[in-house]
């Protein structure tokens, strides 16, 4: 069964799309610990970050350093933190979370964001890629 981020990529399930190669994709984390929150995926579906292969793990980094950039200008921050987990979704994904404190980092306190705060989110993220 496809992953529920295979079917954000196929456009089955909506989100607030950041960028788009032949490879990659990212998008706004739903529940995001801090405005701007991104995920960067391959468009492959493997589970776990570190079984991908060389070549896609290579470029999914540098497909995340520069979506990381465009954070950076858009979302006041001190700096983007990058996390991988995978506990929740078994599609590789790299966290990439502006952060002004280490309680940005912890996925506890999450923000609560309208349709509207996402939507300008994401258009100021793509605005400086
Ligand atoms: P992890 O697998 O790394 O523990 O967490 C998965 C992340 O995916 C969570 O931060 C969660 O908020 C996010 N997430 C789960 N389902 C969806 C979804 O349907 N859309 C979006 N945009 N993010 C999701």
């Amino acid at each position: 069964m496809a992953s529920i981020f295979t079917k954000i990529i196929n456009g089955d399930i909506p989100c607030y799309k950041i960028a788009e190669t032949d490879k990659f994709f990212a998008f706004l984390d739903i529940n995001p610990n801090a405005k701007g929150h991104t995920l960067c995926i391959p468009k492959a579906e493997v589970d776990k970050l570190f079984d991908l292969d060389d070549d896609t793990y290579l470029e999914l980094m540098a497909f995340s350093k520069l979506v990381a950039a465009a954070i950076k200008k858009a979302v006041p921050c001190k700096r983007v933190g990058m996390t991988v987990i995978g506990l929740e979704v078994p599609h590789a994904h790299v966290h990439l979370i502006p952060l002004n404190s280490m309680e940005d980092a912890r996925f506890l306190s999450k923000e609560k964001l309208s349709d509207a705060e996402f939507q300008d989110l994401a258009a100021a993220i793509r605005a400086n890629l």
